[in-house]
């Protein structure tokens, strides 16, 4: 057997399936991996050797089948996990287990994949570097000084790493595909409403997304089915059949795109990308031109008031949810010691296990949502959401998918955009405008600039996630998947 945590989740599961290997064998091998490379990326907040394993023998039992049975997941930590430590990386819930399971938790489960432990993120979810957590940032597997993106920057990271073959990811204004993208893996935001929000941590509840990461299209495709589909739970779940994403993974890997129409954002054109990133993302139009594909220039007017209008509504959703936060019902309590009333132990909890960037989010959206300010600030954007929602209707009369560099610029190192927040939001300017919109938008990666890894995005009509994975796979049959150095070879 090759290098088991080399293989994509189709191999492996084809693998254990044929009896060539076991699914101990291939948890083993991933929970190796990540002894012998973990303290260097820190990809994970937590490991469950026990409950691996434990899960992996269930499907060498044969009491668990299904398209991923043994196939090893890592899930970020802000989706509940019963019995596991959920933290969304905050200290205010460090020690929490929760006491059920996500919806997609209970699919990935029933599916027979292998839950290797939680991974790292900026706390709530909030920040594109992973260097909001608490407890720490990740490495970027392809240079251990530069971010691996965020929020999911531990599950991009985990792939990059060869820690596990797939991951679940959060997607509320890129935080799966800006981490995809800049560790040269594969993340999708399936459409709004695709996948069940039942047991994330809510960060702004009409924009959170879970989806899939992957190291290639097809896994990526392969897991999006399984956790797709609606869920009586979750009352934005849209109760239709999930669309055939592996089918179209499959269709796109022959490489042929004749007829299919690819629309150019013109707005994002010149917008402050690094002339690396333009370089490969129209070196990528070009491959997908001779695959037979048409280019379209495509006017999106209000796209450029994407990054503001999510700054308000964002931040307005999070100090709402965040109030559930309050040191009597889950985690962190400061200064119960009998002196003090409800309201300080509250507020010194809050003030204790918040970090920086949510305090500035729960300030930012109460604010906004203030009366007197509702009207200029939540309202307008409200409004602006609108607008957007609009030009994306107007693009899909001439076109089938639109595409864009995921992210402006690639992994930046450490510090270097922490001291100002506007130029780490920055980072989700291409991305931003799907979430508003509540379409299906996946970044697969394109190529190099200087050495390290670009994505392309592409993004799709609601409930046409099939239609870009379709175009993501005929873009990966071109330009192929990206290996990161070795980390042997980097440390
Ligand atoms: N980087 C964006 C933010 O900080 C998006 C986060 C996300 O998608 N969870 O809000």
């Amino acid at each position: 057997m090759s290098d088991l945590t080399k293989m994509s989740a189709a191999q492996l599961a084809k693998a254990i399936a044929d009896k060539q290997t076991s699914a101990v064998e291939v948890a083993t091998a991933h929970l190796d991996r990540i002894d012998a490379v973990d303290d260097r990326v820190h990809a994970f907040l937590h490991v469950d050797r026990e409950g691996a394993l434990a899960a992996a023998a269930r499907v060498d039992a044969g009491e668990v089948t299904g398209p991923l049975a043994g196939v090893p997941v890592a899930v970020k930590d802000v989706i509940a996990t019963k019995g596991v430590p959920t933290t969304a990386a905050s200290k205010i819930l460090e020690g929490w287990r929760p006491p059920y399971d996500a919806t997609l938790v209970e699919r990935l489960r029933a599916a027979g994949t292998v839950m290797l432990g939680k991974t790292n993120m900026d706390e709530f979810a909030m920040g594109s570097s992973t260097e909001y957590s608490a407890y720490g940032p990740t490495n970027n597997p392809w240079d251990l000084g530069r971010i691996p993106g965020g929020s999911g920057g531990g599950s991009a990271a985990a792939l990059a790493a060869y820690e596990a073959p797939l991951a679940i990811g959060t997607d509320t204004g890129g935080s799966i595909r800006q981490p995809g993208a800049v560790t040269g893996t594969v993340g999708a935001k399936p459409t709004y409403g695709g996948t069940s929000r039942y047991g994330l941590i809510a960060f702004s509840s009409s924009l959170d997304t879970p989806g899939p990461c992957a190291r290639n299209v097809e896994d990526a495709a392969l897991l999006h089915s399984v956790i797709a589909g609606h869920d009586p739970r979750d009352s934005t779940s849209i109760p239709q059949p999930v669309p055939d994403v592996v089918g179209a993974a499959r269709l796109g890997a022959t490489g042929d795109l004749s007829g299919v129409k690819l629309g150019v954002v013109k707005e994002f054109a010149g917008d402050g990308s690094e002339p690396g990133v333009v370089s490969a993302f129209h070196e990528s139009l070009e491959a997908l031109v001779k695959l037979g594909a048409e280019i379209v220039e495509v006017s999106c007017p209000h796209f450029q008031y994407a990054l503001p209008a999510y700054y308000l509504i964002a931040p307005s959703e999070a100090s709402s949810n965040l109030a559930r936060f309050d040191g009597v019902r889950y985690g962190l309590r400061t200064g119960d010691d009998g002196s003090r009333s409800l309201e300080e132990v509250m507020s010194l909890t809050r003030d204790a296990g918040f970090g920086p960037e949510v305090k500035r989010r729960i300030i930012l959206g109460t604010y906004a949502l203030s009366s007197g300010y509702y009207d200029a600030y939540y309202g307008q954007a409200q409004k602006v959401r609108t607008l957007i929602t609009r030009d994306f209707e107007a693009a899909w009369q001439s076109v089938d998918v639109l595409v864009s560099p995921t992210t402006p610029f690639v992994a930046f190192p450490f510090g270097s955009r922490t001291s100002d927040p506007y130029q780490m939001y920055l980072a989700d300017l291409f991305t931003i405008p799907t979430n508003l919109y509540g379409g299906p938008a996946i970044s697969v990666p394109c190529g190099l600039s200087e050495g390290l890894p670009v994505g392309f995005q592409i993004m799709a009509p609601t409930m046409a996630d099939d239609r870009m994975y379709r175009v993501a796979a005929a873009l990966e049959s071109t330009v192929g998947t990206l290996t990161p150095p070795t980390l042997e070879a980097t440390a």
